[in-house]
């Protein structure tokens, strides 16, 4: 069954097929060059052969072998006919073949964790929300994980296997090995082999992210071309970031650290002590669970706040959870302030728990920037709340998990190709 879907249609990307400067033997080019006419297809820069001519730049008996081939695989399909210019016939129209196959996404959060089964063509087919705590351990939480993903597939069309599946974690991974890399708020997750446990339980390539770098990912997909390079800052239990390139990709760094940018200290913090070790990191005094410390020892009475009174009480415009909103933007707005120095994106888009109860943080953030950054850096800056609110995650790994489907090695597995 198709549910209707929370999420926009994505932009996916299509890198440029293979040139003569592409060093590669035949097969692998051939590879290629299909993984680049299916993701034109998906990008929508091409619904037929005559666009896939112009837009890849490859030769018509090329495109015309490449697209038959990815047609008798399931990869592509005819979807009705298009009216050509002038007195040409109408051409055929391409589109992504539902049946192809489906990806799994799961997004966790700290507290809980969005799971979903989209088909290539973004089409969601099931979704669902379950509470975890990541602090229960990878064991635990992951037993959840997959008997939710499993409980997802088995409810999906017969026939069309799971393709890929994506996962992100509330922490610094490495990508590249699958794995947690000293997770602050996630105990025992450190070096715990992720992706290759959930590989082994689906059987599909299965891929790593950060939550936050989902949610930026899936942010600047949403949103028009030229809202990159873009900026996400997550305000939740902690505080993190991603950055989107202006070629709309995710930016990872040497290591996969770029935009953890909660253990940056800011000036004028109180010396409250981070659970990175060190004191006054902006996580540590402007988080929602920094703003839940301050007003569970502001509140009449004494007792402890959560992250949902935090919540709660800003919704309704209690003064002194607003007050401490306010407070926290504006150290907030400081480190955000030097990023766009720094990085210059066209888009900041603050989400989170916080910024999604109230316009508070928004406000007080931009106030910041817009006083602190220098003018050639916010002249065409948009500073706004998420468009995408709880389903960027989601969003980010529907990106990930069809453009991994649709590279040259998915492409591969898809065509039954035996490669090196
Ligand atoms: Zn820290």
């Amino acid at each position: 069954m198709i549910e209707p879907s929370p999420l926009p249609p994505l932009r996916l990307s299509a890198p440029a097929p293979p040139d003569n400067t592409t060093r590669v033997d035949a097969a692998v080019r051939w590879t290629l060059t299909l993984s680049a006419l299916a993701r034109l297809v998906a990008s929508g820069e091409a619904v037929s052969k005559a666009d896939l001519v112009a837009a890849a730049g490859l030769a018509r008996t090329t495109v015309s072998t490449g697209v038959d081939e990815l047609l008798a695989h399931g990869v592509l399909e005819l979807d009705g006919l298009r009216p050509t210019a002038g007195r040409g016939r109408p051409a055929e129209r391409l589109a992504l073949c539902p049946r192809g196959g489906f990806v799994l996404v799961a997004d966790l959060g700290a507290h809980g964790a969005h799971l979903a089964a989209l088909d290539l063509s973004q089409r969601l087919h099931a979704h669902t929300h379950v509470d975890i705590d990541v602090a229960d351990g990878p064991d635990a939480v992951l037993d959840a994980i997959e008997s939710h993903l499993l409980t997802l597939r088995a409810g999906l069309p017969g026939g069309a296997p799971v393709r890929a599946a994506v996962i992100g974690v509330p922490g610094p991974v490495d990508g590249r090995r699958g794995v947690p890399v000293r997770p602050p708020i996630m105990p025992g997750w450190h070096g715990y082999p992720v992706t290759a446990r959930l590989r082994r339980r689906l059987g599909c390539p299965v891929l790593l992210e950060n939550d936050v770098n989902l949610r930026a990912l899936g942010e600047a997909r949403a949103l028009p071309a030229d809202q990159a390079p873009l900026l996400f800052v997550k305000v939740g239990t902690g505080i993190g970031g991603g950055l989107i390139t202006q070629a709309g990709e995710l930016h990872h760094g040497a290591d996969g650290a770029a935009g953890d940018i909660g253990h940056i200290r800011v000036r004028g913090a109180p010396d409250i002590a981070c659970v990175c070790g060190n004191v006054g990191c902006i996580e540590a005094v402007a988080s929602a669970a920094a703003i839940a410390v301050r007003l569970g020892s502001l509140v009449p009475g004494g007792g402890i706040a959560t992250i949902n009174d935090v919540r709660a009480m800003v919704s309704r415009g209690d003064a002194t959870a607003v007050g401490l909103v306010r407070e926290a933007a504006a150290l907030i707005g400081e480190v955000v302030a030097t990023l766009v120095h720094f990085y210059n994106p066209a888009r900041v888009t603050i989400g989170g728990s916080v910024a999604a109860a109230s316009d508070e943080l928004l406000a007080g953030i931009r106030a910041v920037v817009y006083q602190r950054a220098l003018p050639l850096a916010t002249r065409n800056l948009v500073l706004a709340n998420s468009v995408l609110g709880e389903y960027a995650g989601v969003a980010g790994a529907t990106v990930l998990g069809i453009e991994q489907v649709l590279s040259a090695d998915g492409i591969g597995v898809l065509m039954g190709a035996r490669r090196s």
